[in-house]
Parts: C-alpha cells; structure tokens; sequence
C-alpha cells in the first residue's frame, strides 16, 4: 500500500493545508521554469542566495572543472588550492583587520562557529564567565539549536523550543531607520549600553545583522548605530560579530554592511551569496587579535571545530568565480540600479504608502519590503502574484523582494508592479 502522504517534507510548511508546490524543472537569469512551459520571475532569489540567478554559464563551467579536478577532499591536516585561494580572496575584499577563515557548510553552522570562537577566547584569555551571547530582539541568526537561542524569542519562529534553548541576553531591536539623523539613533544606543551595563560581566560576544535584520522583518537600522555598537564592545570587554550572512554581497548596496559604518567586527560570518547560491557554504573570519587567542603550546587550545565539507573545493571554486563575476561585471552599478528602481517605484509611491494596509515601505541597496498591517493583509498574494509571472514568498506582514543582482530594471518593475498591485489594484 502506497503510503497516504507525502514523502518529501517542505521547510516552514503546514504540509495538511499548504498548496502543492510548483515543479521547477530549470532556470534562467531571475527567472525559475516551472513544468508546462510556465516561468515565474523570481523576487526572491531563492531565500537570497542566487545572486548572479539560474543557470549562470561562468558558475556552471566553474563547477565542473573542479568536478573533473578534485570534489571533496577533508581540510583535517590537508590543504588544497581552492580554499587556500579563497581564504585569500576573503580577506582581501571583507573589512580591513579580518585576516582568517574558518570555512563550514551553512549559515547557521557558521554562526555556531562564530560563537564557540568567541566563547573560546573568552576562556583562553581569563574569562570563563563571559560564556553567553547579548542578541537583539527581531535577529534571526539561523534554525539550529546554539542559533535558535539567539533568534528572537517572541516574535522569531522557535518559542516552542523555550525550555531546551539556553538562555542569552537581548536588546531591543534597533528602530531608527538607515538615514535616520544621529540623535533619533540616541534611544536605540541607550537601549544596547543599557544591556551591556547590565550584563557585560557574562557576555561574550554581541551578536549582530548589521543594518538589515533580514528573516525578522527587514528591519533597517543607521550606521550611527552599528559604528557605536563597535565603541560599546571595546569599553565592555565584548567580541562584536557582524552575521552578514544575508547583507554580504552586495545587499545593502556595499558589498558588505559594515562598510556603510566603516567597522571591523571581531568576527564576521558569510554565506547565502558566497557561492552565488550553487552549493552550500560558508565562512568565519575573525581579526589577529581573536586568532592569536587560540596560540598556544597546549593543543587543547586549539579551535574545536571542524565539519566534515569545510572548505568543499567545489564550493570554494564556485565562490572564486562568483567574486570574480561581482567584481568584473560591475555589481555594485547593478545593485545601485535597482536601488534606483525600488525607490522610485515604491519608496516614492504615495497612494502604496498610504494605503491604509501598509504600515511601512523601506528600501535599502538590492532589497525592498512592503510592511502590512496585520499578515492577513497578505493572504493571497502569493497566488495573486504566480498569475502575474512573479514568484514572491512573503513571510508573516512582510511583503518583500531580493532579487538576483542579474535582474534587469524591467524585470525589477514587473516584480514591483506585482507588490503594489496587490494592494492597489488586485483586480488587475
Ligand atoms: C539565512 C540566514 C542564516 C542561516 O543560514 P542557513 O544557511 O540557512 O543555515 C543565518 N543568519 C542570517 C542573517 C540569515 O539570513
């Protein structure tokens, strides 16, 4: 007897009630192809990480050449060029002090890597009691156990999981917006020195997304905030760790949000773009001075980390040839184009801003987000916006776009034509 349900279960889905899902067969720059010859315009990029879009021939060809060379090979007491060569590359483009990768398979375990560093120095510098983390309210910081207790605990996905999490400090999410002036960010840094004066004595490391707190709501925040955050760990004794595992890349309009402030963190983790999206991965970077913590003549010093695929050669291949794409074809000039565009067609829209469903329109670098009022105003759209040739994935009252850096402006005001529609014309 065949069993009654599925076998193939989907991520965040209620699988009695949710739709059956669209078959994509393949891809084309922004655009997914669905079975039937139907195409959808992808908003989103596939939960941001397909930069460069679908089926890219440089990506493609990089990975199979290093299929025919080498496809695993562990980083355990060996090295191989891929890595090394990527190793390089990171600390050349990421901020000015962050001279070491630790490489693993995912966002979240990148931040699991991210934290055990900073507890670790911690410890191998004297201070065993800063052994817990100060995140903000509205941070999602990935859907692993160590990330889960540094996601917000209220309005994040995991309160079910309270009593198996432990427990770590939090601030309030930063509310002054990107170009807000210096004093309206006032409140916001009272709100984190607060915290810190509070806890200092236990906290290892300030946890942040710098200036767009992503999968919590795109919530967007000033570099005056982020700059001072930087102040505030060096008075306090705290590690600062930058999770760019969203904004890296190009995001936020800089390749990534701690130039907009013109801040090291300490510790800084990329993923989601680092391959242009075509196989998992991710990096650690950490400054000399977190680095120099964990020399010593005792090898239980020594990091305690180490993931079966860290440093995959197919995956550090991939992400050499999707830097050298960001940086010969001008991303930065495409991510300021659609900047243009987002702003134009909904920042600078009257009747979406004041529709009375819409409690806010922000915009920043390659993202833009339509805030409802109440998730129900979003029923639908998802739907509303497949007929239209637009794949849009809103989550609770936030309707939103990531589009692929490949995305032209015509493409960007179709996918924008879909958000604003749904409000103010959803007859159409
Ligand atoms: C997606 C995301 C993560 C988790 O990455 P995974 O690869 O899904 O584990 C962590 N932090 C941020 C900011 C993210 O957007």
């Amino acid at each position: 007897m065949p069993h009654p349900y599925p076998t193939l279960w989907h991520p965040y889905a209620q699988m009695q009630t949710q739709p059956k899902a669209p078959r994509v067969v393949g891809g084309r720059g922004a655009w997914l192809h669905l079975e039937d010859d139907e195409a959808l315009l992808d908003a989103t990029c596939s939960w941001w990480c397909m930069i460069h879009g679908y089926g890219h021939p440089r990506l493609v060809n990089a990975l199979k050449a290093q299929a025919d060379t080498l496809c695993h090979v562990m980083l355990g007491g060996l090295t191989h060029d891929p890595a090394q060569q990527l190793a390089d590359a990171l600390v050349r483009i990421t901020p000015e002090g962050l001279n070491h990768v630790f490489f693993s398979d995912s966002g979240s375990v990148g931040m699991e890597v991210a934290m055990k560093m900073a507890v670790q120095y911690q410890v191998q510098r004297g201070h065993p009691e800063k052994h817990r983390m100060l995140s903000l309210m509205r941070a999602y910081h990935g859907d692993t156990t160590g990330c889960m207790a540094v996601c917000d605990p209220e309005e994040g996905m995991h309160s079910l999981f309270a009593g198996f999490l432990p427990r770590h400090h939090f601030a309030p999410a930063p509310t002054a917006p990107f170009d807000a002036p210096r004093e309206a960010v006032e409140a916001d840094i009272a709100a984190l020195r607060q915290a810190l004066e509070r806890h200092h004595h236990e906290i290892a490391a300030l946890l942040m997304e710098p200036l767009l707190q992503a999968a919590g709501g795109l919530n967007m925040t000033s570099p005056h905030y982020v700059r001072t955050a930087r102040k505030l760990c060096d008075e306090f004794g705290v590690l600062l760790v930058f999770d760019e595992v969203a904004t890296g890349f190009g995001r936020t309009g800089k390749c990534f949000a701690a130039e907009h402030a013109d801040v090291t963190p300490d510790i800084m983790v990329l993923s989601k773009g680092l391959t242009g999206g075509y196989l998992g991965h991710a990096a650690t970077l950490a400054t000399s001075r977190v680095y120099e913590a964990f020399l010593s003549d005792d090898p239980g010093h020594a990091f305690m980390h180490g993931p079966t695929f860290m440093g995959n050669p197919l995956a550090c291949r991939l992400a050499l040839e999707s830097l050298a794409i960001f940086e010969e074809e001008d991303y930065l000039g495409k991510i300021a184009t659609l900047n243009d565009v987002l702003r134009h067609e909904l920042l600078e829209d009257t009747a979406l801003r004041q529709h009375s469903d819409v409690d806010d329109v922000r915009v920043l670098g390659a993202t833009a987000v339509i805030e409802a009022k109440a998730a129900e105003c979003l029923e639908g759209v998802q739907a509303f916006a497949r007929q239209h040739g637009v794949w849009l994935r809103p989550f609770g009252r936030w309707l939103y776009t990531m589009p692929a850096y490949v995305t032209t402006p015509d493409e960007m005001r179709q996918i924008t034509s879909v958000m604003k529609a749904w409000f103010l014309d959803p007859d159409q």
